[in-house]
């Protein structure tokens, strides 16, 4: 199982939930603006299917397990949206927090990444140009715990 964590700041109760999974993590540490989108280049340039969970992400144990065992080609696993402040706001994100992207999707979009792309814009990215092949996220839940803005 190919799992990756992408990171500027590290939520320490992300990195020691997963590290108690065993799952094999390689922790990314992006260091500048595009550096998001250069990985996903990177991981659309190695054609296997990944499970991304982002820096201040909680998955329940199991939840990888599960995203890989799931047949659909995209899958996200449903989490709160927060601000910076950690305050929750409404609804559900389905972003890149928790997702798997199969090596299937990265076939139909195989030129996704070949401009730069900011790490703020990376998700719609992904689905903008998803949806104009008809391809949504096929949602799991329960939402994982999403951490932003919340100190240890
Ligand atoms: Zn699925």
């Amino acid at each position: 199982m190919k799992v990756i964590c992408p990171h500027t700041a590290l939520h320490p109760v992300t990195k020691g939930v997963l590290d108690s999974y065993n799952l094999g993590v390689r922790y990314v540490q992006l260091d500048a603006e595009y550096a998001y989108g250069n990985l996903l280049r990177e991981l659309w340039a190695e054609r296997e299917t990944v499970v991304i969970i982002e820096h201040d992400i909680v998955p329940n144990h199991g939840c990888v397990e599960e995203l890989f065992g799931c047949s659909a080609i995209w899958c996200a696993f449903s989490y709160q949206w927060r601000n910076e402040f950690g305050e929750v706001g409404v609804g559900l994100s389905h972003q890149l927090g928790c997702t798997k992207i199969s090596a299937h999707l990265m076939n139909a979009l195989p030129d996704l990444w070949n401009e730069p792309c900011h790490w703020s814009l990376c998700d719609q990215r992904l689905f903008f140009a998803a949806r104009e092949i008809g391809r949504e996220p096929h949602l799991h839940r329960p939402a994982v715990i999403h951490l932003k803005g919340i100190a240890v």
